[in-house]
């Protein structure tokens, strides 16, 4: 297979590793809309740029890069300084390849569909675009830092850009998955009085603690309403849901004081059922969030930054995987056995 030399707006980056998100799951499973097949996944790619595009001021070879969803640059949502919510998402991200309906990746016998969140980065070399290839500091273990283009930023960015949770406030998230517990790290990072993670996971959960959760619930053994109004009489300042679930959004809902602020990042099968009526009154705002509300050139290289100072130790989420173990990887991420699992791709040397 062949990959094209980079567009003008374009750079071709070395891929060091690649972390698994469920998205890369869901294409594969035609749940977010048709996925084109053949296609090269992955779309949490960190590596280091080997050559730019003539109109690629930015970045230069040699330059060590995240890899994060695409976005336009142009669309009145871009303008506004708000690219997750780019109206050509679902073609720069899902599409199969570039919106021009070209592809970078060449075989001779068939077509075979990339950019898959104009990256595709389950490959020793990806095409990205310039946006979406964002600088990253070269003292941070480069390997580690791929899921910051995604699933960490989603957990991470939902508390930090969008609910904007500040020192004390309280905050109960439910999902311990990749996601979950990044919301629950940048929580801690931004000193948030009670951290309450709500799971059927008891060993997730007991991780949670040691991650910093000040309160664990077990929602397959308590009554959650009872166990939120236990821990917080006077009800909590946010909540912050990755499953999607109507129980348990409605549980967090229940217990959120007037102007308290729900964020949804988990897209449900089923249709979401909230009993907004008694929530209006109060004031209560629900949010849903796409990639923690980010705008990557700054949101990335800020989380890495916190964990350069320590405040914001996501490699606790990371296992590593050899490329040839991928299959094992996406079995362990499914199972729940590894929670972000990052397939180790290309040499490099710290
Ligand atoms: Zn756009
Ligand atoms: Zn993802």
């Amino acid at each position: 297979m062949s990959l094209d030399e980079p567009r003008e707006d374009e750079v071709l980056v070395r891929i060091v590793a690649s972390g698994t998100c469920h998205t890369d799951m869901a294409a594969r499973d035609q749940q977010t809309g048709p996925t084109p097949f053949p296609i090269v996944l992955g779309h949490e790619g960190s590596g280091i740029v080997e050559k730019v595009g003539a109109g690629v001021t930015e970045l230069k070879p040699g330059d060590h890069v995240v890899l994060t969803f695409g976005f336009c640059g142009e669309c009145y949502t871009c303008q506004q300084g708000k690219p997750t919510y780019c109206e050509n998402f679902p073609g720069l991200n899902f599409g199969g390849s570039r919106l021009d309906g070209s592809h970078s990746h060449h075989d001779h016998h068939h077509d075979v569909f990339d950019n898959f969140f104009s990256q595709s980065s389950f490959a020793t070399y990806a095409i990205a675009n310039k946006r979406n290839a964002i600088k990253v500091s070269e003292k941070a273990p480069l390997e580690l830092l791929g899921p910051l283009g995604c699933g960490i930023q989603t957990g991470a960015g939902a508390v930090i850009n969008s609910l904007k949770v500040s020192p004390g406030k309280t905050i109960v998230i439910s999902g311990a998955g990749a996601v979950g517990l990044a919301a629950l790290l940048a929580a801690k990072a931004c000193s948030a009085g009670k951290i309450v993670m709500v799971d059927i996971n008891e060993d997730r959960l007991e991780f949670s603690k040691e991650l910093g959760a000040t309160h664990i619930i077990n929602s397959r053994n308590v009554d959650v309403i009872e166990a939120l109004k236990e821990i917080s009489p006077k009800g909590f300042d946010f909540g912050f849901d990755t499953t999607g679930r109507n129980d348990l959004i409605n549980n967090t809902l229940a217990n959120l004081k007037s102007l308290g602020q729900m964020g949804i990042v988990g897209v449900a099968t089923k249709p979401l059922e909230v009993e907004m009526n008694s929530y209006v009154l109060k004031g209560i705002k629900l949010l849903g969030i796409v990639e923690g509300d980010s705008v990557p050139t700054e949101f990335i290289p800020q989380m890495v930054e916190m964990y350069l100072n320590g405040q914001f130790p996501f490699d606790k989420l990371i296992k590593k995987y050899k490329f040839e173990d991928i299959n094992q990887a996406i079995e362990d991420s499914e199972s729940g056995k590894t929670i972000k699992p990052v397939i180790l791709i290309g040499e490099y040397k710290n």
